[in-house]
């Protein structure tokens, strides 16, 4: 196929959300594994597209501006890709920082759980180790530091994950309002990792049906999150829907020894891939 030789990587993270690498650096790593078109997609913040847009001009790499928003789907949360979307989309803009606020607020209320356990000080760390975009990957990093924790996956399951005794629910947008501002803003919307929902059959096929209809176009089949029979299975759920397949690492780290920047599976041959219509010249 083709696009084996060309390598996407289309989903990845900067220190614009939870990532380790600045934009620029990240784009360097990407160039240096042989990445030939990277999408950057930080969580709820295009703050980061500028300069690795900069960065990807120098080292000769395609650059897709990306996105990925917070969405809460009958009661669990969901992620969806922007993928070629225009920054300046003002009510795209104006809903990511109603994100960004909704991230403090619920950062706050996962701070007042460590104090009630005589651990405030992780809630400080947290807060200086994010910029604009607070996740609960910056407590999982306080809780590493300070020797909470031996790893950042263990953080997320001894507190911060849900049902743990420091995890605190939110509403983040509405599917709707997310398809909303990607299209608004030009781009391509993809549901992230499809399989680590957890839903069954009967319930991906509502809310493919939903995504499909309210505009969505693509899902990861492709990531570092899906096994090799899950993406075969989401390559079923594309071809049932309609949609087209992405690819994307969800690289955060170096130091994440399963998401390596520029490294996944290469499609299903039967999967319609989501750059079939880029114009990749003019990128
Ligand atoms: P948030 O968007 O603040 O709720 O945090 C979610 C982020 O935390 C995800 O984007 C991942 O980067 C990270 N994350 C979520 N669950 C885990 C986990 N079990 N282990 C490691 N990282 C995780
Ligand atoms: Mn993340
Ligand atoms: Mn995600
Ligand atoms: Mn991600």
């Amino acid at each position: 196929m083709a696009s084996n030789s060309i390598c996407y990587d289309l989903h990845c993270h900067s220190t614009a959300s939870d990532g380790a690498l600045s934009p620029a650096a990240l784009v360097r790593l990407a160039a240096q594994q042989k990445v030939d078109v990277l999408a950057l997609t930080d969580h709820d913040s295009t703050a980061g597209l500028a300069e690795a847009a900069t960065t990807a001009a120098e080292t000769g790499i395609r650059f897709i501006p990306g996105i990925e928003i917070s969405v809460t789907w009958q009661k669990r949360l969901i992620h969806i890709v922007g993928l070629g979307i225009d920054e300046s989309y003002n009510e795209l803009q104006n809903g990511l920082v109603r994100l960004r606020e909704d991230r403090r607020q619920r950062a706050a209320a996962i701070g007042e759980r460590f104090a009630k356990i005589g651990m405030a000080e992780v809630y400080e760390r947290a807060c200086e180790l994010a910029g604009d975009v607070v996740s609960r990957s910056h407590f999982a990093m306080a809780l590493v530091e300070q020797k909470a924790a031996k790893d950042i996956q263990q953080a997320f399951r001894k507190y911060l994950q849900k049902g743990k005794r420091c995890y605190v629910a939110s509403e983040w947008s509405s599917l709707e309002e997310a398809l909303g501002w990607i299209n608004g803003a030009g781009g391509q919307a993809v549901v992230a990792h499809p399989a680590r929902y957890n839903m069954n059959r009967t319930l991906m096929n509502a809310f493919l049906e939903e995504f499909g209809g309210l505009g969505g176009v693509g899902i990861e089949v492709s990531c570092s999150s899906h096994s090799a029979p899950q993406a075969e299975l989401m390559a079923d759920f594309a071809e049932a829907h309609g949609l087209l397949a992405s690819v994307g690492s969800d690289f955060h780290s170096p130091d994440t020894s399963w998401a390596k920047l520029g490294v996944t599976h290469p499609l299903p041959e039967r999967c319609r891939p989501i750059w079939q219509d880029w114009a990749l010249d003019s990128i």
